[in-house]
């Protein structure tokens, strides 16, 4: 946007928010409109803070001492190259993810993926195209949109779709372990083609890093040179499974 509309556009805004009033989705405050999505500059300033740091050298799971690495890397389990999440999960960040993913709230995407793109900018990514974590069609159909593909498509690097899909829905894996996610998400995906490139996974929320793992071994064996992992934040970890 050039420097003129954008100045067009800061005198328009307040007689836009009068004609399409946004209340912020989490203080129900009034937000500035349209142009900054539903979360009013309070809250997206209080609310979308950093992970704690340190992280982990290679995943980015927090409470790791300062240049080392988590025990999910030190024993292999992460399949992964290198991730990192945008933000810390405190509760404004989870009731916003449950809104921008089950309450169709896509407009969250422009906030959430402004800070998905800083922490892709501040930290050593080196991807050739971004691939979203898919949905399988059916869920895909009944939500309307992929939450993973909205915020991949604010980080203005090519986007592979049709790459890997979902051939098995795997249900919701809320209140599995760890090695129940894993055994569930087994050839859960499936990878089209040889991708020779070096591939950034888009997604949402990581939990136990399960699906973020699978989808790894799946590009790996179809000739990925590198998988890299950012997500907006991560929940527990591997010490809570849930
Ligand atoms: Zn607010
Ligand atoms: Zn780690």
């Amino acid at each position: 946007m050039g420097p003129a509309r954008r100045t067009r556009y800061r005198v328009l805004d307040p007689i836009l928010d009068l004609l399409f009033p946004v209340d912020c989705v989490l203080c129900d405050r009034r937000a500035s409109g349209w142009r900054r999505g539903p979360l009013c500059p309070t809250c997206e300033t209080a609310a979308l803070v950093g992970p704690a740091s340190p992280v982990c050298e290679r995943c980015g799971l927090p409470g790791v001492a300062a240049g080392g690495v988590c025990a999910a890397c030190l024993t292999g389990r992460t399949r992964y190259d290198f991730g990192r999440a945008a933000l810390a999960f405190n509760d404004p960040v989870r009731q916003l993810v449950h809104e921008f993913k089950y309450n169709d709230r896509v407009s969250l995407a422009r906030p959430l993926g402004r800070r998905l793109k800083g922490c892709l900018e501040r930290h050593p990514f080196g991807p050739d195209c971004v691939v979203p974590v898919p949905l399988h069609p059916r869920r895909q159909r009944g939500r309307g949109y992929n939450q993973a593909e909205l915020l991949a498509a604010r980080l203005g690097l090519p986007i592979e779709r049709g790459v890997v899909r979902r051939r098995r829905d795997t249900g919701s894996q809320t209140g599995m372990t760890r090695h129940q996610r894993v055994v569930n998400m087994r050839g859960a995906f499936e990878c089209r083609g040889r991708v020779e490139r070096s591939v950034l996974l888009v997604d949402d929320i990581q939990t136990t890093g399960a699906t973020l793992n699978e989808l790894t071994r799946v590009l790996k064996r179809h000739g990925a040179r590198r998988v890299e992992v950012l997500t907006l934040a991560r929940a527990g970890g591997d010490s809570n499974p849930a």
